[in-house]
């Protein structure tokens, strides 16, 4: 019966991680590494637009610094 239990509620916990109606924060931070120039983005975005936020995120790929020319390392923080 005890066993019975604890299945039920992982599939709780399941059902919750992939529930639709939830939004993800993002924060890209780009920073030189050869310059102190530093900039971050933030953006919000459902869970259903995960592939738009990872196109999005791609963008920033290539980009390089506006001061310098290197190009800028991206770090990521997400808030979910
Ligand atoms: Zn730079």
């Amino acid at each position: 019966m005890e066993t019975e239990n604890l299945q039920q509620e992982s599939g709780t916990i399941t059902n919750e991680l992939i529930e639709p109606g939830k939004n993800i924060k993002v924060r890209a931070i780009m920073s030189c590494p050869n310059c102190s120039y530093r900039k971050s983005f933030k953006n919000t975005f459902h869970r259903s637009d995960i592939e738009t936020m990872v196109v999005s995120l791609k963008v920033f790929d290539w980009l390089s610094c506006p001061s310098c020319g290197e190009m800028l390392k991206m770090t990521l923080e997400f808030e979910i």
